[in-house]
């Protein structure tokens, strides 16, 4: 594949209450990279990213992933390419860790697999390895409200592992989390999207973080893009523009 992973361009989005929650932002993703979102709550974060998922059609402008865009695609087809991880997991609370990571291969599958919930062999196989490279090796029939916030989360990175998607979203994915367990989780997103050659957008609202994990940072301030730059580069004079008022 060649061209940049996602393409943001001119896109607004209002919602049918009126608020405005994207206004013009444009933003060109290459492969690989490793970006953070940062913003105060309401700034747009969560709807940037559904408009990348599909999940959300911008008002006007345009979404592509990996030079297509989202509205000309079914939900299986961007599902194939764009694997999310959420701030409340979002899993399946009474099934196993193999079942919610099996999930992630239901848009591989057909509607009678979803319906049965019988998977290949193959499919167990890379579910299995997603849960070893997630650390969870062990737990694979663990019921996942047994587990603790940290180890839901890893599930739920396994499930957007074995989706085998190209770029990798995740909203808030430590907001849960107390700060110890926030680094091992940001730290273990990072480590699976470089060894998987994966594109990674991380919303975050803690400045240390996202500087420490991702390579650049995007700020965001009431739906625009108030700066774009490495995050080596990212000084205070940025943080102001997002937090103070
Ligand atoms: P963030 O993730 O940065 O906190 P959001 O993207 O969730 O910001 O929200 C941006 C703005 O859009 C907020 O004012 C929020 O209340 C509003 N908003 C988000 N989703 C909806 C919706 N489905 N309907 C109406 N307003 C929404
Ligand atoms: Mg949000």
């Amino acid at each position: 594949m060649t061209g940049p992973a996602l393409s943001i361009h001119e896109v607004s989005k209002t919602f049918a209450n009126g608020v405005r929650a994207l206004d013009g932002v444009s933003l060109t993703v290459e492969r690989g990279e490793r970006i953070a979102i940062l913003g105060r709550s309401g700034s747009g974060k969560s709807t940037l990213l559904r408009l990348v998922n599909g999940l959300e059609r911008p008002t006007s402008g345009l979404v592509s992933v990996n030079g297509t865009h989202v509205t000309a695609q079914n939900a299986r087809s961007i599902r194939r390419q764009v694997g999310m991880v959420f701030q409340q997991f979002n899993l399946v609370p009474s099934l196993s860790v193999t079942a919610n990571v099996l999930c992630g291969r239901l848009a591989y599958r057909t509607w009678l697999t979803s319906l049965l919930f019988v998977f290949p062999e193959s499919d167990h196989e890379l579910a299995a390895r997603a849960i070893d490279d997630v650390g969870l090796n062990g737990r694979n029939w663990d019921r996942v409200d047994r587990l603790s916030g940290g180890q839901q989360q890893r599930v739920a990175i396994a499930r957007t592992l074995v989706q085998e998607a190209s770029i990798i979203l995740a909203d808030e994915p430590v907001a849960s989390l107390d700060p110890a367990i926030s680094e091992e989780i940001l730290s273990l997103l990072c480590e699976q999207a470089v060894r998987r050659s994966a594109t990674l957008v991380m919303n975050l609202h803690q400045v240390d973080l996202a500087c420490k994990y991702a390579d650049r940072i995007v700020g965001l301030r009431m739906g625009k893009v108030v700066f774009d730059m490495p995050a080596s580069e990212l000084g205070k004079a940025e943080t102001a523009l997002l937090y103070d008022s």
